[in-house]
């Protein structure tokens, strides 16, 4: 038998991620509700920052990130010392797992949580943990109840995707105080610049105190620069060291870099494409609630729709009926989730169009109905 190059072990058991489709087949302008990007795109100012940095293509980018990092400190009003940038936080979620856990040891996750997680965790030969959750929600008592002296790290996305739901402050603080030092509680809080709701805390505090809390951010969903791939951790010294260690010399390009600090410094835009999202979402998820979905309460920009356990009404027969339409959703079945789509939130006419294509596919007869006579 010929003897063949063989991964670590843990890598044949992760299924490739998949990212939401771009078109549905037959339509010349899909309305693509599929991977959480921004309904408003980048600011103009993101846009003209990434086509002046075209002349100087030929210069390798500040591999210390020095300007976006002290635009960031000064936004947050946090010491920019304590911040790593990244190819999309993905990157950093990836280098935390490289760093922190290996072969026998154990990483948690919320039962559904996001994906990249497991896979990240598969990657470096670790054993991911899931802990329940509770109405779609991170529940702190079952995480706790599965640390052991192997738990390694907790990876929590607060809000959570594909839920769209969190965890108040004083639960996150519980959380953290329940946690051995030895763990690494990563709070993913790429959602955190839609949420508008007073008890949600993004982790920054944590993060600038605690010595095992890393908070992740990303440019990719209210700042409408996912094409690009920035995303930052906030951390403890001595884990931002860490980070600096492993972590490509490059790693985030001049152009991401150059247009993230002029996104950073239009945070009109942000609140404008905030508060597009709180409208059109209340909007979309009463008009969804009114024929009959069950729809999870999201704080991001996104919705958990379930669908009837029926045939011709379900999540498969509701994506394809959408697609027709030229629109797509997320189908569901990586998360466990199969009896649910999630639909991006779009600009105002693209919500009203998914609203009233919902509103069809719950008025039409389900196939076991038959016509009616
Ligand atoms: C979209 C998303 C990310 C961000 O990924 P990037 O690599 O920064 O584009 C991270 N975490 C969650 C939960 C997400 O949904």
């Amino acid at each position: 038998m010929p003897v063949h190059p063989t991964p670590r072990p843990g890598i044949m058991e992760i299924s490739p991620y998949v990212g939401g489709r771009s078109t549905a087949e037959g339509h010349a302008n899909t309305i693509k509700l599929s991977s959480n990007e921004s309904a408003l795109g980048p600011s103009p100012k993101a846009q003209a920052a990434y086509r002046a940095l075209a002349a100087e293509l030929h210069r390798y980018p500040d591999g210390g990130a020095t300007a976006l990092r002290t635009a960031l400190g000064t936004l947050h009003d946090i010491e920019p010392e304590r911040i790593v940038c990244g190819n999309g936080s993905d990157e950093l979620l990836q280098l935390l797992a490289h760093a922190y856990a290996g072969p026998g040891d154990e990483v948690i996750h919320t039962r559904h949580g996001f994906l990249v997680y497991p896979l990240a965790t598969l990657a470096t030969g670790a054993t991911p943990v899931v802990a329940p959750e509770r109405d779609c929600t991170a529940d702190v008592d079952a995480i706790l109840g599965l640390v052991t002296e192997r738990t390694r790290i907790v990876f929590l996305a607060n809000p959570n995707n594909p839920t769209g739901t969190y965890i108040p402050q004083g639960e996150l603080r519980r959380l953290w105080g329940g946690l051995p030092e030895h763990v690494v509680l990563v709070i993913d809080s790429a959602y955190a610049e839609f949420v508008t709701e007073t008890d949600y805390d993004p982790g920054l505090e944590l993060a600038g105190m605690a010595p095992n809390v890393v908070m992740t951010r990303t440019f990719s969903k209210a700042y409408g620069l996912a094409a690009l791939r920035l995303g930052w951790a906030y951390a403890a010294p001595a884990i931002v060291d860490v980070l600096h260690r492993i972590r490509g010399p490059f790693n985030a390009n001049a152009a991401a870099l150059a247009a993230a600090h002029a996104a950073l410094e239009d945070q009109e835009h942000v609140a404008r494409a905030r508060s597009l999202n709180e409208t059109c979402r209340a909007a979309l998820a009463a008009r969804l609630a009114a024929c009959g979905l069950a729809v999870v309460p999201s704080v991001c920009n996104f919705l958990l729709v379930r669908f009837p356990a029926k045939a011709g009404r379900d999540a498969a027969a509701a994506d394809r009926f959408l697609s027709a339409r030229g629109i797509v959703a997320r189908r569901m079945e990586p998360y466990h989730l199969g009896d649910c789509l999630r639909i991006t939130i779009g600009l105002e006419a693209e919500t009203d169009e998914v609203g009233r294509a919902l509103e069809a596919f719950m008025a039409a007869p389900a196939a076991d109905e038959g016509s009616a006579p």
